[in-house]
C-alpha cells in the first residue's frame, strides 16, 4: 500500500496546477499518478491559446465581457457563478505562468499579444505560437519537479475507493510491473481529461478514453451533461488531427466546393469566427447538401492570403501538420478539413471549490475533487469557446489543489476498507484470463464508427435509438472478448480492454442523455427538435449508474447576470 496526503490523478494542466497548489506550503505529501508520462498528457497538444481578458489588443475588454461571451457561447447552460469565477481569475493565472518562465508571443511594445477566437467578441487569446499547451505543460512540470511532488508515471488508476460518501484513495496498476496497488489518501483529485476516443474522427490523443468518468460513475457518482460533445470545425480530413482555430483567428477562410465562404449564410457577422457548434454544423450541412470538396466529406480551410511570414511566426504547426499528414503546402494550397470530436462539456459534477457534488442538494463526496476536462463545473455549458479550456484547466486545477489541501490538513486518518481493491483485482484477473473469440479492436472500431454516424454533429431520435442498441450490444459482446497477451510487463492489450470497458460505460450515458434531451442547444443538435427549449430544458442532466443502465435526474442552471436570449452571431 502507498500512502499520501493528496493523490492527483492526471498530469495535464489541471493535474499539474492542482499538485502545485496542494504542495505549495510544503506541509503535505502530494503525489501525481498518470497513465502516460506527464508531459505526454493531451494538454501538451493544445495549440491556439489561453483566454484572458487583459485587454492588450483591445482596451475595452474585461472579465465581464469575457463572461458574457462564455455564457452566450455555452447557449445559456453555463453556471454563471462558475464562469464569473474563471474569467476573474484569468489574469492571475496568466501572469503567474509568465513569472514561472513561460514565453508568450509579444506585441511590438513588449506586452503579451492576443488573438481572436471563435465566439469571443474581443481578441483575448494569449498564445505561444501554436504550441501554447506544450509551453504551459512543460513550464508547470519543471516546478512540479522542483517541489518534489512524487510522480507515478505510467500507472493506470482502475478505481476510486468511496464508502459512505467519503473517498479513501484509489487503486492503480503499475503498467511496467503489472501490479495492482492501493493508494491511501486523505484527498483525491481527478484531472483525467476528455474522451474524444469514443469517436472515429477525433483530435484527441489515444490516451483520451475518459477513464476518470467511468471510474467515478462506477463508484456511485453521477455524470453531468454528457450529451454535450464538442465537434471542432477544423480536423484534418480523414484523421481528425487538429488544425488550430488560431488559423481562423489569424484570418483563415472556410470554403466549400464552389469556392464560396459559406459562413456568410450561417453567421453573417462573425463569419469563420462563429462559435464551434455553429461552424461545425455549417460545415456538416455543406457536406450533407453536396458541397463538400470534390464530393468528399470535407470542406477547405484557406490560409494562403496570410502570407508566409505570418504563418511561420504564428501558425508554424499548421504548416507542419498539413505537410506531414496530407503532403500539402499551405502557402500555395487549401487544406481539406472536417468536424472532429474534440471536447467533453460534461463530466464529474463539482462546485466552485471543485468538490464533487452528487445532487442538486449539494451532497458531497468528502475528500473527492475534480478539475479540468473530466469535470463539469459548467463554465462551458452546452458549448465551449476555444481557449477557455486551458484557462479552466489551470484556474480550476489551482482551486482544486487549494481546496483538497485544506481538507487534507484537517481530515481524520480513516482506516481503509478491507475490500478496497477486490473489484479491481477481479476485473484484471478476468481480463487476463478472457479466452473468448471477440477482439477488443473490433468492438472499439464499431463503437467509434457508429458514435460518429449516429451520435455526432446532428442527431435524431431514430439515430440515437439505433445507437443505444449498438452500445448495449457491444457491452454484451465485451463479455466474450479474448486477450492474446497475458504478460505482466507493459501489457497494452490489457490496458486497451480496460479503456474500452470505460468507453462502453459512458457512451451509453451520452446516447441516452441525448435521446432524452428533446431540444437543440449548443453542441447537442437534434434535427427532429431544432429549437432550444428553455421552458423544458434549461437544466443540467445528471446520470446515475443503476443496475440496468443510467438513471436520469436534472438540476437547475445557475443564472446570475445574463438572462437567456436568442443566440445570434
Ligand atoms: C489537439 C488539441 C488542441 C487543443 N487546443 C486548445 C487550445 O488551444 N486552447 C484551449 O483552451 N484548449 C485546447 N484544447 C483543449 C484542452 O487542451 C484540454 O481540454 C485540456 O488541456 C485538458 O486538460 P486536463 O488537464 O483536464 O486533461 P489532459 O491534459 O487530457 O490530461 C489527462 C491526464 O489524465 C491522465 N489519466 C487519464 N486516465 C487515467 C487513468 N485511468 N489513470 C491514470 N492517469 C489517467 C493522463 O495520463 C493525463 O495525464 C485542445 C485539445 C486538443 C485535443
Amino acid at each position: 500500500m502507498r500512502v499520501h496526503d493528496v493523490v492527483v490523478v492526471g498530469s495535464g494542466l489541471a493535474g499539474m496546477e492542482a499538485a502545485l497548489r496542494a504542495s505549495q506550503d510544503g506541509e503535505l505529501d502530494v503525489a501525481i499518478v498518470s497513465k502516460v508520462f506527464p508531459t505526454r498528457s493531451h494538454s501538451g497538444a493544445a495549440q491556439g491559446g489561453i483566454a484572458c481578458a487583459i485587454g492588450n489588443q483591445d482596451p475595452e475588454d474585461n472579465w465581464e465581457v469575457h463572461m458574457f461571451d462564455t455564457v452566450k457561447g455555452g447557449d445559456y447552460l453555463v453556471d454563471q457563478d462558475a464562469a464569473e469565477l474563471m474569467c476573474k481569475k484569468a489574469p492571475e493565472i496568466i501572469y503567474e505562468l509568465e513569472h514561472m518562465g513561460l514565453v508568450f508571443n509579444r506585441l511590438p511594445d513588449g506586452r503579451m499579444a492576443q488573438r481572436s477566437f471563435g465566439g469571443h467578441s474581443k481578441p483575448r487569446a494569449c498564445f505561444a505560437a501554436d504550441w501554447t499547451g506544450h509551453a504551459i505543460l512543460h513550464t508547470l512540470f519543471e516546478i512540479v519537479l522542483k517541489r518534489k511532488v512524487k510522480v507515478y508515471s505510467e500507472w493506470y488508476v482502475t478505481s476510486l475507493i468511496v464508502r459512505d460518501h467519503t473517498c479513501h484513495g484509489v487503486v492503480a496498476y503499475d503498467i511496467m510491473r503489472g501490479a495492482l496497488e492501493v493508494f491511501k489518501a486523505r484527498a483525491v483529485i481527478f484531472c483525467t481529461g476528455g474522451y474524444g476516443r469514443a469517436y472515429k474522427i477525433t483530435s484527441n490523443a489515444h490516451a483520451n478514453t475518459g477513464d476518470g468518468l467511468s471510474i467515478a460513475y462506477r463508484a456511485g457518482i453521477p455524470l453531468e451533461d454528457m450529451e454535450f460533445v464538442q465537434f471542432h470545425p477544423t480536423g484534418l480530413y480523414g484523421s481528425g488531427i487538429l488544425l488550430t482555430e488560431g488559423a481562423r483567428g489569424e484570418g483563415a477562410y472556410l470554403l466549400n466546393n464552389d469556392g464560396e465562404r459559406f459562413m456568410k449564410k450561417y453567421a453573417p457577422e462573425r463569419m469563420e469566427l462563429g462559435p464551434r457548434d455553429i461552424v461545425a454544423r455549417a460545415e456538416q450541412q455543406e457536406i450533407d447538401e453536396g458541397r463538400g470538396i470534390n464530393g468528399k466529406t470535407c470542406v477547405n480551410v484557406d490560409i494562403r492570403h496570410l502570407g508566409k511570414e505570418r504563418i511561420m511566426e504564428r501558425l508554424p504547426q499548421v504548416r507542419d501538420l498539413a505537410w506531414d499528414f496530407l503532403g500539402l503546402d499551405c502557402f500555395s494550397e487549401c487544406i481539406p478539413i472536417q468536424p472532429t470530436a474534440h471536447y467533453s462539456m460534461g463530466g464529474i459534477p463539482v462546485n466552485l471549490d471543485c468538490e464533487c457534488v452528487i445532487d442538486d442538494k449539494g451532497t458531497k463526496i468528502d475528500g473527492f475533487y475534480a478539475a479540468g476536462e473530466c469535470s463539469c463545473v459548467s463554465v462551458h455549458g452546452a458549448n465551449r469557446l476555444g481557449t477557455n479550456s486551458l484557462l479552466e484547466a489551470c484556474a480550476m486545477g489551482a482551486i482544486a489543489g487549494t481546496s483538497a489541501a485544506k481538507y487534507a490538513k484537517s481530515a481524520p486518518d480513516l482506516s481503509l476498507p478491507d475490500d478496497a481493491d477486490v473489484e479491481a483485482k477481479r476485473e484484471i484477473d478476468w481480463l487476463l484470463n478472457a479466452r473468448g473469440s471477440v477482439k477488443i479492436a473490433d468492438l472499439g472500431d464499431e463503437l467509434q464508427r457508429t458514435m460518429m454516424d449516429d451520435c455526432g454533429v446532428f442527431r435524431t431520435e431514430a439515430q440515437l435509438k439505433r445507437q443505444y442498441d449498438v452500445v448495449k450490444n457491444l457491452q454484451q459482446r465485451f463479455q466474450s472478448i479474448g486477450l492474446s497477451d497475458r504478460s505482466k510487463t507493459f501489457n497494452t492489450e490489457l490496458l486497451g480492454a480496460l479503456e474500452l470497458s470505460h468507453l462502453l460505460d459512458f457512451a451509453e450515458v451520452i446516447v441516452l442523455g441525448a435521446l432524452n434531451r428533446t431540444e437543440s442547444r449548443g453542441g447537442h443538435s437534434r434535427k427532429d427538435h431544432p429549437k432550444r427549449d428553455d421552458a423544458n430544458w434549461l437544466k443540467h442532466t445528471l446520470a446515475y449508474k443503476d443496475v440496468d443502465g443510467p438513471r436520469f435526474a436534472y438540476k437547475p442552471v445557475t443564472i446570475t447576470r445574463f438572462q437567456p436570449q436568442e443566440r445570434k452571431y
